[in-house]
């Protein structure tokens, strides 16, 4: 089956286009809202294409990625009608979603009623979907969505300790993000570990430009570090994540900062960059670190610290864990941050091997620990955009054939 994914981001689409589990075409259109909107299109086995459009709103921007895919040129289509389902990434289900789901009016409606809890996020996702209807009306649509996952949290876990009447009335828990991220290299995992997934415990750190880590005990998401928004965990590239819910108000006090002020500086001035004064790239803060670059090394401490502390509270929560799983353009590619991390952790029973882990090619999956550790340690690249194809793929064969 040929399955359109796209991810919708507030100025950007993300999309890869699938036969079955084959990857045809992949790309990203960024500057949406600009008359310098850019178009990056790349067809396995040919060279990368590079344009730039007026494009003024997601609408015109998934014309265009539409208008590429069947161009006799650039295209891996002959006509429009072959793309035969369409995947979105939809990243808040709130409670109303724990599965990917086929968009119907009365999804479309209760998505409505979900901007409620997402402003930033779910608008875009929603433009996606629009636009696919309007330009094709009858291919069936699927929503995937990254909090879907976590919906197993058990109360304990996604309550927080504020008068219950606010999660009653506003929703107000943690919900979690990176879903069909964790989903993905966790049962990965287990293929790997030759071992059914609802037999582990398992602990997924995902690490790019927001990071989170989940604990999934017997197949199911126990806990995760990202809350009722994804600001919430780990330290980020730009993010604090935990901090005392005292300081931004301390500041909005001190310095006078409005609410806005005051969310764009946690949200997009924090995290390692805020740390660091210098980049929220870990490959710029790596390199200025072993130049001697103080506040890029410590960037990286508190970083690793924070996770490396998560990593052991998942452990108590579930009593044990069988592998722990590194994924994410950071969790792929920086043997430094998972050595930072894992280093000193075998009275837990996690032991790295170092030279599996320096030497570990891109792209691969490898376990990196040493034979007798106890717990393995993976690095398994992710893919959510297989995951939202096979599940669009699934859902929508399931409904022919029902
Ligand atoms: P997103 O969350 O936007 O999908 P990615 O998962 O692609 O992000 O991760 C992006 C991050 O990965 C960047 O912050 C970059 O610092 C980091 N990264 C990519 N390659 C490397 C590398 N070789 N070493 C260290 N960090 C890397």
């Amino acid at each position: 089956m040929k399955v359109l994914v796209l991810n919708c981001g507030s100025s950007s689409v993300k999309y890869k286009f699938y036969d079955d589990d084959q990857q045809l075409a992949e790309g990203l259109l960024e500057k949406i809202g600009t008359s310098q909107a850019q178009l990056n299109h790349t067809v396995a086995g040919r060279k990368k294409i590079v344009e730039v459009h007026e494009i003024l709103e997601h609408q015109a921007g998934v014309e265009l990625i539409l208008r590429t895919l069947v161009d006799p040129e650039k295209g891996v289509l002959k006509t429009i009608d072959e793309i035969q389902a369409v995947g979105h990434r939809v990243v808040h289900g709130a409670e109303t979603f724990a599965a990917s789901t086929l968009i119907t009016d009365e999804v479309l409606a209760k998505l409505e009623e979900c901007i409620d809890i997402a402003p930033l996020h779910n608008p875009p996702n929603l433009a996606g979907i629009y636009a696919i209807t309007h330009l094709l009306p009858t291919v069936p649509q699927v929503g995937v969505f990254d909090t879907a996952f976590h919906q197993t949290m058990p109360e304990k876990a996604f309550l927080y300790a504020i008068p219950h009447v606010f999660y009653l009335r506003n929703h107000i828990r943690k919900y979690g993000f990176h879903g069909t991220s964790h989903s993905y290299v966790s049962r990965e995992a287990a293929l790997m570990l030759g071992k059914s997934f609802e037999e582990l415990k398992l602990i997924t750190c995902h690490l790019g430009n927001g990071s989170s880590i989940a604990a999934i005990d017997h197949g199911k998401s126990v806990d995760t570090s990202m809350g009722f928004t994804p600001l919430e965990g780990l330290v980020m590239g730009t993010r604090c994540g935990d901090i005392d819910p005292a300081v931004p108000l301390y500041i909005m006090n001190k310095e006078g900062l409005s609410l806005q002020e005051v969310n764009s500086l946690l949200n997009k001035h924090s995290g390692v960059l805020g740390i660091s004064g210098v980049s929220n790239d870990f490959r710029t803060l790596e390199e200025e670190s072993a130049k001697g670059d103080k506040r890029c090394s410590l960037a990286l401490d508190v970083f690793c610290y924070r996770l490396k502390k998560y990593i052991g509270s998942y452990v108590a929560a579930m009593n044990g864990v069988d592998a722990v799983v590194f994924t994410g353009g950071i969790g792929e590619n920086s043997d430094d941050v998972r050595d930072r991390t894992l280093s000193d952790m075998e009275f837990l029973g996690i032991e790295l091997d170092g030279a599996k882990n320096t030497g570990k090619k891109r792209g691969d999956a490898a376990c990196i620990s040493t034979d007798a550790s106890r717990v393995k340690v993976f690095v398994i690249p992710t893919n959510e955009e297989l995951v939202i194809a096979r599940d669009t793929r699934r859902i929508v064969t399931d409904k022919a054939v029902n």
